[in-house]
């Protein structure tokens, strides 16, 4: 058996699998109705959809088998991803490749594989749809079809996913999502009792540099800016928001005090090292950034919900600006 290599853009196409979300914020029921339709319209047992991940083929919708994920090196689907178009194995039983394969002498016992690979919005191949048999069958025009199709209306459904999360502008998450994610993030560290740390930016006297160059530059300046942030946020889990005209949000599963100071501090410095000219006299004549950040104990309650600790930090960085802006203001840490 061979493990499937890695594609030559592994991290952006990790990236891209990343920013899908875990399988319940891809949309699931969406693509258990493109698979539905699928395992009706071709004669074969196993229809899925699955993403590879790290190092985990995992099933986002499937029908026809209970399964949840395989490893990475032994899956199929890791080998489709390398492909542009259908791969098939009509019998695995005499692949060189695959004869040997846990998944061919063990649980699900595999005879019959086609796979397609499916893009994200941004163009890589995060995983495949697939039809499998336990028994060698023949791979027919039929099977081929609707392989296809069922690419399309998946692709589809990652895009609209994609644009409805996102602000257009910066590509960086929008605040619907930010609301959504702030509430998933709050009552999964009630369980798990680990910290959430949350930063608020608000671009110092951006008004000035959008009357000064005018809208459009304005906008090159946002993503700019964005961008800077994004890079900054780079740990998996840590999500880069835009939740107002020239406001940010980051937030920060798993992080307790320090590591949300740290990283405000590092965006802030980072932000105005971009060395961005801010026409307005009241400012250093560089475009800078004001920011309240705190880390919550939802398991504490501490603040009390979601949207108390969204204006709490939201209070911070408006001391930040009264403060004289070009700063970060921390909550004071709970004892
Ligand atoms: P402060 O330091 O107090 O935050 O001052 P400010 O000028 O940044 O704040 P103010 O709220 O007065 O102005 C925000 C500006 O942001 C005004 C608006 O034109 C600009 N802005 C908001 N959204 C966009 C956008 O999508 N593109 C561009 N180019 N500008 C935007
Ligand atoms: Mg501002
Ligand atoms: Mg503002």
């Amino acid at each position: 058996m061979e493990s499937p290599p890695l594609p030559p853009d592994e991290p952006q196409r990790q990236a891209a699998v990343t920013a899908m979300g875990p399988p319940d914020l891809t949309p699931k029921e969406h693509c258990d109705r493109i698979t539905r339709l699928l395992a009706k319209a071709v004669d074969v047992p196993t229809i899925f959809f699955s993403v590879i991940d790290q190092d985990r083929q995992i099933f986002t919708s499937i029908q026809g088998l209970d399964i949840c994920e395989t490893r990475r090196e032994d899956s199929f689907c890791g080998h489709t991803i390398l492909q542009h178009d259908i791969m098939v194995v009509e019998n695995a039983a005499t692949s060189p490749l695959f004869h040997d394969n846990p998944l061919v002498v063990g649980e699900p016992y595999i005879g019959f594989y086609a796979g397609i690979p499916i893009r994200s919005p941004e163009g890589y191949k995060v995983g495949s749809l697939c039809a499998t048999d336990n028994r060698p069958r023949q791979f027919t025009e039929a099977i081929a079809q609707s392989l296809h199709d069922g690419r399309g209306l998946l692709e589809s459904e990652l895009l609209l996913r994609f644009q409805s999360i996102r602000d257009p502008l910066t590509e960086a998450y929008n605040r619907r999502h930010f609301d959504d994610i702030l509430a998933r993030e709050w009552a999964r560290n009630q369980r798990t009792g680990s910290p959430l740390g949350l930063i608020m930016a608000d671009i110092d006297h951006f008004k000035a540099y959008n009357d000064e160059y005018g809208h459009l530059q304005g906008d090159v300046c946002l993503r700019e800016i964005a961008a800077t942030l994004q890079s900054e946020a780079k740990r998996s889990g840590d999500l880069v928001f835009r939740v107002g005209g020239e406001e940010f949000a980051i937030l920060l599963p798993n992080t307790p005090e320090n590591g949300t100071a740290e990283l405000a501090e590092r965006a802030r410095k980072a932000v105005k090292a971009l060395g961005v000219n801010n026409p307005e006299p009241r400012s250093q004549g560089i475009m800078t950034l004001s920011i309240g950040a705190a880390a919550a104990r939802p398991a504490e309650s501490r603040p009390p919900t979601p949207e108390a600790f969204f204006r709490s930090v939201d209070d911070l960085l408006y001391q930040a600006k009264s403060g004289g802006r070009d700063r970060l203001i921390m909550a004071e840490e709970s004892p």
